[in-house]
């Protein structure tokens, strides 16, 4: 069977086309980014009598969001513990509600606009791997009885060690990129303009609006809305200080049933799995391999690690990929105000399929002046007492800076990857299987880290902030807003 080295969800989707941006104009509000939290601002905005505009660098819905496992589900590993240690039970009472009204909110869009998503009720698992952990698991079903919630202790339908494992239903799964790509064309079918490959290079505050350079063109915009993952600007927010990075490694096996379930389990090295049917096919797809960004290079290795425990399934990759996403430091996201006009949704602690979706509507009803009882759970500008951890990400963010100037060429590369100077300028090199050669600077325009290669998915990552260039030195993904090719003009 052939391996794809891509998501299962890019595969055979209608692709919408925009486009790009080629001029100047005025907006009231400048939504940057379209993943699940762009198109879904965008959408409850439809009716706002506003003139807003979307712009995405790629296309609509390739980003984090067509990487994800597409789970909509409340029961999110150890979160209810999480909170509770760093705010309180209220808090985390608060954010439950939110997950619940946003799979309700993302049902009632699908059901009302007849979404063709492969929406599906299913039931979400939660389980102990080892007997160290049945006692945070139990903890988390105590404080979710606590909140009210029907919890069932039950044992794992599937083939996968579990020491111990509960349930919960009303929830779904269902697939990210087509409900997303949906969402835009509803969109500009309602005098949304949407732009792809339009790049936002650089935000100026102008008083009190913001002028916005986008490919060779400026929007000037009353308020803009970044809903691009990683902010690609340091100040203001200090984005880097509020979280870390953690990227997993994801393989989509076909099976011969469909269960209709998903689940986690509770270790650091995440495992996650759920069900798919494409109508002709069932999938099972199968994550595993968390980490924080700054501590695993040889991502070669990762990969191999995920290929190792799904043959211990007894199961057959048929795509595998990797995806990334932000730890906010006290377990919330950020979705609000972050100075004058400049509003954020991200830091989704990898449950960005519900925290999008209720972040398109908080952000959305925050331009209209209305009310919304998440406003203040959310507020990115909260207590920064429980929200900044100083030294351990500056530590996260140092150490692969570090580390990557010292140690060039690393043992775990192929002879087909090369680190070298040419020019004066630090450069990396890949030799692809019909030897030509693609050249890149080995510098992330975003801080200055120094690069590591993906050989598995032909990406050059930034072990710092996730930047993600494709062979030939085009971002793909993370807060640069610059290519790295070598030889043409930046
Ligand atoms: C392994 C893994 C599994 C996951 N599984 C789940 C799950 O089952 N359920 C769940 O709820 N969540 C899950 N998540 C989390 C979820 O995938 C993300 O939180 C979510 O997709 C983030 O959406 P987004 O809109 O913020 O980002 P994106 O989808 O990345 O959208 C941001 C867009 O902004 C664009 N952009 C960036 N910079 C610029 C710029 N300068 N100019 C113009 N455009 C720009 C990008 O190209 C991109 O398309 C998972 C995460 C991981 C890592």
């Amino acid at each position: 069977m052939f391996l794809k080295n891509n998501s299962i969800w890019i595969e055979g989707i209608p692709n919408n086309k925009y486009p790009r941006l080629n001029k100047n104009i005025d907006v009231d509000v400048l939504i940057i980014g379209g993943g699940i939290t762009g198109v879904s601002t965008a959408y409850h905005l439809i009716n706002s009598k506003q003139k807003v505009c979307l712009v995405e660098r790629n296309k609509i819905g390739l980003g984090i969001s067509s990487k994800t496992t597409g789970k909509l589900t409340y029961l999110q590993d150890l979160m209810y513990s999480k909170i509770t240690k760093k705010h309180s039970i209220e808090v985390a009472k608060e954010y439950l509600n939110a997950q619940k009204d946003a799979i309700k909110l993302v049902s009632k869009i699908v059901k009302n606009r007849n979404i063709d998503c492969n929406l599906t009720k299913q039931k979400s698992f939660l389980f102990a791997s080892n007997e160290e952990e049945v006692s945070k698991v139990k903890h988390e079903q105590e404080l979710l009885t606590y909140m009210k919630e029907n919890v069932n202790v039950e044992k794992l339908p599937i083939n996968l060690k579990s020491n111990y494992a509960i349930s919960v239903s009303n929830t779904y799964y269902f697939h990210p990129v087509k409900y997303v790509k949906t969402l835009a064309k509803i969109c500009s079918e309602n005098n949304i303009e949407i732009y792809e490959e339009s790049n936002v290079k650089n935000l100026v505050k102008d008083g009190n609006s913001y002028k916005c350079y986008i490919n060779d063109n400026l929007v000037k915009a009353k308020k803009v809305i970044l809903a691009c993952h990683y902010p690609f600007f340091v100040f203001p927010f200090l984005f880097p200080i509020k979280g870390h990075l953690e990227r997993s490694y994801i393989g989509a096996a076909n099976v011969a049933n469909n269960n209709d379930i998903s689940g986690i389990n509770t270790s650091k090295n995440s495992k996650s799995f759920r069900y798919h049917t494409d109508g002709k096919n069932n999938y099972f797809i199968y994550l595993t391999g968390s980490h924080n960004l700054a501590f695993k290079f040889n991502l070669k290795n990762n990969f191999n690690n995920l290929l190792k425990e799904m043959n211990l399934l007894k199961i057959m990759p048929k795509y595998i990929w990797s995806n990334i996403d932000i730890i906010t430091n006290d377990y919330l996201p950020y979705i609000g105000y972050i100075d004058e006009n400049l509003l954020i949704g991200t830091g989704y602690n990898t449950w960005g399929m519900t925290n999008g979706s209720i972040a398109g509507k908080i952000l959305s009803d925050i331009v209209m002046k209305k009310n919304n009882k998440y406003i203040k759970l959310f507020n990115p500008l909260r207590d920064s007492s429980s929200i900044c951890s100083v030294s351990e990400d500056i530590f996260s963010s140092a150490k692969p800076f570090i580390e990557n100037k010292i140690i060039k060429n690393k043992p775990f590369y192929s002879n087909r990857v090369l680190f070298t100077k040419k020019d004066g300028k630090n450069i990396a090199i890949y030799i692809d299987d019909e030897n030509k050669r693609h050249i890149v600077y080995n510098r992330c325009p975003h801080l200055k880290c120094s690069l590591i290669f993906n050989e598995v998915e032909k990406t050059w990552d930034c072990p710092c902030h996730a930047s993600r260039f494709d062979i030939d030195g085009n971002v793909i993904e993370g807060p640069s807003t610059y290519n790295i090719s070598y030889k043409k003009d930046n």
